[in-house]
C-alpha cells in the first residue's frame, strides 16, 4: 500500500458578530483586524466594522494531500484578538 504524504497549512481567521441581528461571519484576520475593514451582514445587510465586532480569532490548520486536495480542517489554537499579524 502506498503511503500518502500530507502537508499542513494555516489560516488566521476572525469570527465577527453582526451588532444588529447577531449573525456570525468568518473572514481572514488580515482583512478584518489589520485593515479594520467594514463588512456587510449577509442576513440583515447592516454594515459594521469587523474589528470592533470580533468575538474570536483562531488559527485554522488545513491538511492537504500530495495531490493538493484538502482533506481536513481543524482549530489549531485560539489567538488574542489584538495580537499583531505575523
Ligand atoms: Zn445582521
Amino acid at each position: 500500500m502506498e503511503e500518502l504524504v500530507y502537508m499542513n497549512t494555516w489560516l488566521d481567521v476572525a469570527v465577527v458578530r453582526c451588532p444588529n441581528c447577531g449573525n456570525y461571519h468568518v473572514d481572514a484576520s488580515w482583512f478584518l483586524i489589520e485593515l479594520e475593514s467594514d463588512i456587510q451582514c449577509g442576513r440583515c445587510q447592516t454594515e459594521f466594522n469587523g474589528k470592533d465586532n470580533t468575538t474570536d480569532r483562531v488559527l485554522l490548520e488545513f491538511t492537504i494531500d500530495e495531490e493538493g486536495k484538502m482533506q481536513n480542517v481543524r482549530v489549531k489554537e485560539h489567538l488574542p484578538i489584538e495580537q499583531n499579524l505575523e
